[in-house]
């Protein structure tokens, strides 16, 4: 009887670390399709972004963020197990190239720290990863809410941004000194006095963007990608708090919260922004700045016809 109690108890505990996906240990995201069929589709989140693939689109119009830069507001924030997660009041919004307006919910942050030297964005530019990555969630305006939109088609756009060290960011602060608050999962707390804009990149108008999933199961391939140039500044030691004031279901600090890049079949990656790997000081190129370059260029051409 002992042992039929045993081998019981031992199946159930089995499904149950079979529900609870994870990165390492139990349902790890190489068995994710398992259990959830989309995480081996065609179409998945995150990829890596090279440059020299892709293709600059003239016609993409920056990303109208709305509500973003409301002062004054309260964002409640947990840890989830997985990672922090801030709330978003469905006042911030962010409109599209194609005008689809979608609508915030949560943004929560993927970080590495699994030895001094790991970094943990989901991205990758040109096979390199970021210190952190920030995600955005949105669901298409046109839904009633999340629950309706998160299995359509068009349902959900995500915006990203990376983090990379470089001097303190007072913007910052009190996030991060609200992080040993919630140190366990399921623990929550509020989040006051900050300015969402503050917390995102100086350009907001270069980005890449693709059709993609959730990087988390169920990874529903209904994600509209838009993952911002232009990267967030924040010190060693900030990064370092991040990556060491949270802990998982199994008590141990939460590290390495990311999954890997995924093919990219048949998908192209658009960017509103040119790419030039020549030149010495990679960064955002502008259109109009690339057609000043063709005129430069012409004129040039027209000399040596002149002189030849
Ligand atoms: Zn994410």
């Amino acid at each position: 009887m002992r042992a039929l109690v045993t081998v019981v108890s031992l199946f159930f505990l089995g499904a149950q670390a079979q529900h609870e996906w994870t990165y390492s240990g139990g349902l790890e995201e190489e068995q994710w399709p398992l259990e959830y069929p989309s995480c081996g589709g065609q179409k998945q989140s995150p990829i890596d972004l090279q440059r020299r693939k892709v293709q600059f689109n003239p016609y993409l119009k920056p990303l109208n963020l709305t509500g973003y830069g409301e002062e004054d507001m309260e964002f409640p924030m947990i840890n989830n197990g997985h990672t922090v997660q801030i709330t978003l009041p469905p006042t911030m919004s962010m409109t599209d190239s194609d005008g689809t307006r979608y609508i915030a919910l949560q943004m929560h942050y993927h970080w590495g720290g699994g030895s001094s030297e790991v970094s943990g964005s989901e991205h990758t530019i040109d096979g390199i990863r970021r210190v952190i990555e920030i995600h955005f969630v949105h669901y298409n305006a046109k839904y009633a809410n999340y629950d309706e939109a998160k299995d359509k088609s068009d349902g959900l756009a995500v915006l990203a941004a990376f983090i990379q060290d470089y001097a303190e960011n007072t913007y910052y602060s009190s996030f991060i000194s609200e992080l040993a608050n919630i140190q366990y999962p399921g623990q929550t707390t509020t989040l006051n006095g900050i300015d969402i804009q503050d917390m995102l990149p100086g350009d907001l108008y270069h980005y890449y963007t693709y059709s993609g999933s959730l990087t988390t199961p169920p990874c529903t391939e209904n994600v509209k990608w838009f993952v911002l140039e232009d990267s967030i500044k924040l010190s060693r030691t900030q990064v370092l708090k991040i990556e060491n004031s949270v802990k998982n279901h199994n008590n141990e600090t939460l590290h390495n919260g990311y999954r890997k890049t995924q093919p990219l079949h048949q998908r192209v990656v658009e960017a509103n922004f040119l790419y030039f790997p020549n030149k010495r000081q990679p960064g955002p190129h502008s259109f109009e700045r690339y057609l000043l370059k063709k005129k430069k260029k012409k004129k040039k051409k027209k000399k040596v016809g002149a002189r030849g």
